[in-house]
């Protein structure tokens, strides 16, 4: 098949198989990629919505005994830099971040060995209690299987009992690039690629909502970005569970990784394979943190239909050395300035009408 024939089945909303996933990627012209990502992203979302949500990420403790080599975030146990946050001082956190309108919260961190299950169940029931707005999207894999570790528990008892406290999201972080080769040279101590998908599963068989993302941009070959595609996209099939794929670039500034950070081309060409790859994932997301807000808005033309977070508050990326951040208005403006309408939605991507757009008036 030539390489148009391919672009055109993609932008139709064919299945690409593993080969011509990854000559798409290598091969065609970038503007080529992004109109056909575009265009199965119009087709999917006819209208002029570019969706948002208004949330922030609490880094609630910087301790971590995974020690990826592309984490600037993280102090080993007993460091003198190490940090928990109290429960009142997440609280106060979750507080600033409702009276800004947040529906959602991301409260993550480090592999911390000294929290246990009941400190994160006691944590959840009570922004669950006092904040009954705000979905709790929280934790990542790495920290699930720290807790089932430490508590002797099965993964699935752990995630079933941060959903009774009120977990009923999470996220996608920690997956990096899913194939081993690329586990064993950037975070050694990190779950395999198979204990992640299995993780998520079972998030996913529990009713949970989930999401997935890439960090892309330190070792991994173009081959190996598929790869990771391909078995995200295998699981979908599976549960139809992911709600959002969220790529982002590695930041090396201040890592012991160190490397190169990746171009807005690179970015761009990462955005439009996965829209056209990931074939039964609902939602592209565009993220804005790394790239920085400009290269966000140009996101809206290479498969995105969603815009990702306000991120009130954020650290780990950060420490990395990436210096961006956003206001509500600012997010809106970008999104207005391309084209489209912002509209406000939650965790589960329900439109919240009823929160009100910071241009309005
Ligand atoms: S990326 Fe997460 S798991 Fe890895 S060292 Fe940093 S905080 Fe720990």
């Amino acid at each position: 098949m030539s390489l148009l024939n391919v672009l055109d089945k993609a932008a139709a909303g064919g299945r690409l198989s593993f080969q011509e996933g990854v000559r798409l990627y290598k091969e065609a012209p970038l503007a080529d990629l992004g109109a056909a990502a575009h265009a199965r992203r119009m087709q999917l979302y006819p209208g002029s919505d570019v969706t948002y949500v208004i949330d922030t990420t609490i880094n609630y403790t910087n301790v971590c005994n995974v020690h990826c080599t592309f984490c600037a975030f993280f102090r080993p146990e007993k460091h003198k830099e190490g940090y928990t946050m109290s429960h009142d001082t997440v609280l106060s956190r979750v507080k600033f971040a409702a009276d800004q309108g947040a529906t959602q919260i991301m409260i993550q961190g480090g592999v911390n060995p000294e929290l246990k299950l009941e400190w994160f169940e006691s944590l959840f029931r009570r922004v669950a209690a006092e904040y009954p707005g705000v979905d709790i999207h929280s934790l990542s894999v790495s920290e699930v299987i720290g807790l089932a570790h430490i508590e002797e528990l099965a993964v699935r008892e752990v995630l079933a009992r941060l959903k009774s406290a009120g977990m009923k999201s999470l996220p996608g972080a920690g997956a990096e690039i899913l194939v081993e080769r690329v586990r064993k040279r950037i975070s050694a101590r990190k779950v395999k690629p198979d204990v992640w998908l299995d993780v998520m599963r079972q998030a996913q068989l529990l009713g949970m909502a989930t999401t997935a993302t890439m960090m892309f941009g330190s070792i991994e070959t173009n081959e190996e970005r598929i790869e990771h595609l391909h078995v995200l996209r295998e699981l979908q099939d599976e549960t139809a569970g992911f709600t959002a794929f969220i790529p982002w670039y590695y930041v090396p500034w201040k890592t012991p990784l160190r490397g190169k950070e990746a171009t807005g081309l690179q970015y761009l060409r990462v955005l439009a394979i996965s829209r056209l790859y990931l074939d039964n994932f609902p939602h592209l997301q565009a993220s804005w943190l790394t790239p920085g807000l400009k290269m966000g808005q140009l996101a809206l033309f290479y498969g995105c239909d969603d815009m990702g977070g306000t991120i009130l508050e954020e650290q780990v990326v950060h420490d990395a050395g990436s210096t961006n951040a956003a206001t509500r208005k600012q997010l809106e403006d970008i999104i207005i300035g391309a084209g489209f309408r912002p509209v406000i939605r939650d965790t589960y991507w329900n439109l919240r009408d009823d929160v009100a757009l910071a241009t309005a008036g």
